[in-house]
């Protein structure tokens, strides 16, 4: 059995039915596997899960703070700025294009770090990284973590539900997992550890991490624009990642062939390149599925990058050292079609 195959912790309906179909949860089915899979008082190996949606609601309170308290109309477009494009595209630059697939390298830690930490931290890397692998190798089939046939909630609810790795790897298995994020500088659970924790990072190594990076921002915030603006900016973080969760479901269609012939050119799955998505974040999303490993995805005039230019800059200045750009490759294949 290949890795991929085996990775992700099935969720108790299972990737298949006993035809080997596709296996669609009902609602209430997707809930309880949800609860069920937070709870950490069942088994303390949920906390990975459980903590992904922590700081969401963590940060909820910021939110209504903005609200109801600093509202301003300056601070709204701060906001909107920061949710829609920025943590966006950051979304694109580190989870996407570095963490899984490794579309360019840095020139040192420093940049790495500097990258991963360039906006407040709210996606486990491990959650987005090993599962995103999975997306890939069957999209839109059985076994996709985010698979759109499955409907809104089975998307929505995927980080916890169909995400994490499996608790059941082999050591060799467990060697192979660590490999695919041995990048990204989060370090790595020994065996035994794992078998405790049920993940590649160790808990307090992923709280302290976040901790560092929030009370960093919220200084930075705070000087800049008093707690108005780091409420107003936090806020928008956890607004943004409620919003992300929807992604995965609209880029493929919402479970239906949306692909625009002669633009949408992989016809292997369901992705589709959207304006919005493409615009604020670089997720072109059927040109990504098409050069998964592209550090850009923008390849026609209309469509921006900001993620790639992001890239390209570091490039410019030395940070990056090299990426891979699948442009010429494309525009070959474009214009034939
Ligand atoms: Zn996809
Ligand atoms: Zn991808």
């Amino acid at each position: 059995m290949m890795l991929l195959d085996k990775v992700l912790d099935p969720p108790s309906y299972g990737w298949t039915d006993r035809d080997g179909a596709f296996s669609k949860p009902t609602t209430k089915q997707l809930l309880r596997e949800f609860l069920k899979r937070i709870n950490i008082f069942q088994s303390k190996k949920n906390w990975l899960p459980l903590f992904s949606w922590a700081r969401v609601l963590l940060l909820i309170p910021l939110l209504f703070l903005f609200i109801f308290n600093y509202f301003s109309v300056a601070l709204l477009v701060a906001a909107f700025i920061y949710s829609m494009i920025i943590m966006g595209t950051h979304g694109t630059i580190w989870h996407h294009r570095y963490c899984t697939h490794k579309a360019y390298r840095f020139k040192n830690r420093f940049w790495r770090v500097l990258t991963q930490n360039l906006t407040i931290s709210m996606i486990p890397e491990e959650i987005y990284a090993i599962s995103h692998h999975v997306h890939h190798a069957k999209s839109d089939k059985p076994g996709d973590p985010y698979n759109a046939n499955g409907g809104f909630l089975y998307c929505f609810l995927a980080d916890v539900n169909h995400q994490p790795i499996a608790k059941d790897l082999s050591a060799e298995e467990y060697k192979q997992t660590v490999q695919l994020m041995a990048h990204t500088g989060v370090k790595a659970n020994c065996y035994r550890k794992y078998q405790k924790w049920g993940s590649v990072v160790h808990p307090m190594r992923a709280i302290s991490a976040c901790l560092v990076n929030w009370l960093v921002w919220y200084g930075i915030f705070y000087l800049i624009g008093g707690h108005a603006l780091a409420c107003a900016l936090f806020g928008a973080a956890a607004f943004w990642a409620i919003g992300v969760r929807t992604f995965n479901y609209e880029g493929h269609g919402k479970g239906k062939d949306k692909r625009k012939k002669g633009y949408d050119l992989n016809e292997k799955d369901m992705s589709i390149n959207q304006l919005w998505p493409g615009f604020v974040a670089g997720e072109w999303h059927n040109n990504h599925h098409l050069y998964p490993s592209s550090a850009r995805s923008g390849f026609l005039k209309h469509q921006v990058d900001l993620a790639w230019y992001y890239i390209k800059f570091l490039h410019f200045i030395g940070g990056v050292i090299t990426y891979h750009d699948s442009k010429a490759s494309f525009m070959k294949r474009y214009n034939g079609a």
